[in-house]
């Protein structure tokens, strides 16, 4: 027996349709779930523009999305802990379990890994979506399911912050203001984090670093960020920085950001992937030079956190569109980028 749901489908660059699919009955270890907020990543959008992200190219419609909260649908067999009904969130990385990453822990660079929403997986924006158990979590009562769509972003944050390795007291620089770039930062004053300083180009992300706890923001169109991050951090230049946007520039900047011998992560991916880095610097500075990918272990620590009322997951959603709309969505996301922080495409009325 299956169900027909309706699913937000990418059918090539600029082409997105809400149409009917069919979702099978879960199998064993499995669960359906039904998404009612399902929020729009910007590799959703890299999707939606370039037909690609990275190595993974659209072959064939593609249903999108990997950030959602819903409900429980259906529970297969041998799945114990849930019931139909039960408010839910979804880690959308689906790693083997096999290999001897998964098997020691590093579940995030499992080579074989099929992630929901990236080709050739397809993803969450469907009203029904088979998913196993295992990559299934319960969502408080406590919290909207909005809410719960943020917390896939909250744990790149988390999974940064702990690959930075940020200490009690460190000045952290983070270049970018996007989802990710204010989940680092609210992920970094969670761990500790003495000055946290925000960089972006656009004034409204600046805003949201602002009001999520950045005790500097620089735009470099008006300031210089390198001697304004050496001024803020006594001449010497931050203990810790993070890239979040992914970018040539901003990559090779980190190295004028970061002080001798600190650390430097990067998260953001950039669409060139040879970047020339002044290696000499790296050794005869001391620097560490380190990256941060997805993320393993993070969504029980995000969802305590989030719970515990730690994290603002809710200032950061700026559009709510409803199902019915998504081609719009995407097209306006797409073309509103700087006042766009995160939208959210909402299956019902969510809570
Ligand atoms: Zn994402
Ligand atoms: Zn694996």
């Amino acid at each position: 027996m299956s169900r027909t749901v309706e699913a937000v489908v990418l059918y090539e660059p600029g082409k997105v349709a809400v149409e009917a699919r069919r979702c099978d009955e879960p199998g064993p270890g499995e669960v359906v779930i039904a998404p009612s907020v399902v929020g729009i990543c910007g590799s959703d959008i890299h999707l939606y523009q370039d037909g690609r992200i990275g190595e993974s190219v659209v072959r064939e419609p593609l249903v999108l999305g990997h950030e959602a909260a819903g409900r429980i649908a259906a529970v297969g067999a041998g799945v114990a802990g849930f019931h139909e009904g039960d408010r839910v969130i979804v880690e959308p990385g689906i790693a083997c379990g096999q290999c001897r990453f998964c098997v020691r822990g590093r579940y995030n660079l499992c080579p074989a890994v099929r992630f929901l929403g990236i080709p050739p997986t397809n993803g969450l924006m469907a009203g029904g979506v088979r998913v196993p158990a295992r990559w299934v979590y319960h969502w408080p009562d406590s919290l909207s399911d909005a809410e719960g769509a943020m917390i896939e972003p909250f744990a790149v944050g988390l999974q940064a912050v702990e690959e930075a390795g940020i200490q009690p007291g460190d000045s952290v620089a983070i270049l970018g203001a996007g989802p990710i770039g204010l989940m680092i930062l609210q992920a970094a004053r969670i761990r500790g984090a003495g000055q946290i300083i925000s960089i972006d180009l656009a004034q409204k992300p600046l805003e949201m670093a602002r009001r999520l706890g950045a005790s500097a923001v620089i735009n470099p169109r008006e300031t210089d960020p390198i001697s304004a991050v050496r001024e803020l951090t006594g001449g010497d230049g931050a203990d810790v920085v993070i890239e979040a946007v992914g970018a040539t520039p901003t990559i090779k900047q980190t190295l004028e950001l970061v002080r001798r011998g600190g650390t430097i992560t990067l998260v953001g991916i950039a669409s060139e992937s040879a970047i020339p880095l002044n290696t000499t610097k790296i050794v005869r500075t001391g620097l560490q030079l380190r990256s941060s990918f997805r993320y393993a272990h993070q969504h029980p620590v995000a969802i305590f956190l989030a719970t515990a009322g730690r994290v603002d997951l809710r200032t950061l959603i700026t559009h709510h569109f409803p199902i019915g709309q998504a081609p719009e969505a995407f097209d306006f996301v797409t073309q509103h980028k700087n006042d766009v922080i995160k939208g959210v495409v909402e299956f019902t009325t969510a809570g």
